[in-house]
């Protein structure tokens, strides 16, 4: 017989690497060799949207080197404090299509719904990262929830998001999972996670199961990485597991100055995701949000670069470029 694994009450590794996440911006710095210069701006534009880098994603930045692909993702810099005309608090409207739950309900037969502010990590592009989690997030609003989608037959898919959904404890998610399955007209979760890629040990057999018992026929998971470079065997093995349950797996990235606006980066990024079982989905226009402005690639580059992108890979690999304008009924196509 294959021994049971047993559920200790000890709290999983996962949620010790979360809470052991780097959060002070010298400590970052001494960790990766960098210029002790940078320090105050660092801490500045911390305090606007707080540092936070958990060790297995830390292990994939090369040391010594500012320009890291990686670390321009998590590294606050002095750009974040200026106020750019244009870049905005809530780019994408979120808080306009929020019913009084909390429920975030734009597309057609797609509810989104905010589960937790938490994230593994703090991208400093984030369009939510003046987000008002505090209220729009609250546990108490999930029985609201779940008698809203109950009213609403036309929804059949239902997204958990955030922050990141897969930072709250497997014994919550599990518990929302057969809310929501019970409810007669929902065929699909969808979960929008970063997780699996910055910090895989998130992927446990905990979660593994509650997943693959759940009676949906279609269950999604959409990761978020930007480059190759985040996607090392550790995150490989975790998306095989996910995979060999039956979760379908895509991946969103957004398009960012210094990080991947270069064709070589988009084409090994897709080459890498097929490779490790994703599909490309989409690649963002970066929402405006303020203190992201030095992330902006121009609409205009933007397209050349995908243009020449489509000349180099079979269309399987080629993402969607996407704009995200409120009040639209999807994601708009760029190009
Ligand atoms: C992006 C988004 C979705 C998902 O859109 P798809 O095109 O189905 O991936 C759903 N709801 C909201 C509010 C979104 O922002
Ligand atoms: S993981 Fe997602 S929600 Fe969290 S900070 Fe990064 S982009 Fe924002």
């Amino acid at each position: 017989m294959i021994p049971r694994i047993t559920l200790h009450c000890e709290t999983p590794d996962w949620q010790r690497l979360m809470a052991e996440a780097i959060t002070d911006p010298a400590e970052l710095l001494a960790i990766l060799d960098l210029n002790r210069a940078l320090l105050p701006a660092a801490r500045r534009a911390a305090e606007l949207f707080p540092l936070r880098v958990p060790q297995p994603y830390l292990a994939r930045i090369q040391k010594g080197r500012p320009d890291d692909p990686l670390l321009r993702q998590v590294l606050p810099l002095e750009a974040e404090c200026l106020e750019t005309l244009g870049f905005i608090a809530d780019p994408v409207g979120d808080l306009a299509a929020s019913t009084d739950n909390g429920i975030i309900h734009k597309y057609h037969g797609r509810a989104l719904i905010i589960t937790t502010g938490a994230c593994a990590v703090h991208c400093r592009y984030c369009f939510r990262r003046h987000f008002p989690y505090a209220s729009a997030s609250s546990r108490s609003q999930w029985p609201a929830q779940i008698q809203w989608l109950n009213r609403h037959t036309q929804i059949n898919e239902v997204i958990l998001s955030g922050g990141d959904p897969l930072s709250l404890s497997d014994a919550r998610l599990a518990d929302m999972a057969s809310d929501l399955a019970a409810i007669p007209h929902l065929r699909c979760l969808r979960l929008h996670t970063r997780l699996p890629v910055v910090l895989p040990q998130r992927v446990d057999e905990p979660l593994l199961a509650w997943l693959s018992a759940l009676p949906m026929p279609r269950k999604i998971m959409v990761i978020h990485a930007n480059h190759a470079q985040e996607l090392d065997a550790n995150v490989a093995e975790s998306l095989a597991r996910l995979s060999a349950i039956g979760v379908r797996l895509y991946n969103q990235a957004v398009l960012l100055k210094g990080v991947n606006d270069d064709v070589r980066v988009l084409s090994e990024l897709s080459e890498r995701l097929m490779d490790i079982g994703v599909q490309p989905y989409y690649l963002h226009l970066l929402d405006r949000v303020q203190g992201a402005a030095h992330f902006e690639v121009p609409e205009s580059q933007a397209k050349v670069l995908l243009e020449e992108l489509a000349n180099q890979l079979p269309g399987y690999l080629m993402p969607r470029l996407v704009r995200e304008v409120p009040g639209a009924g999807a994601k708009q196509t760029v190009l």
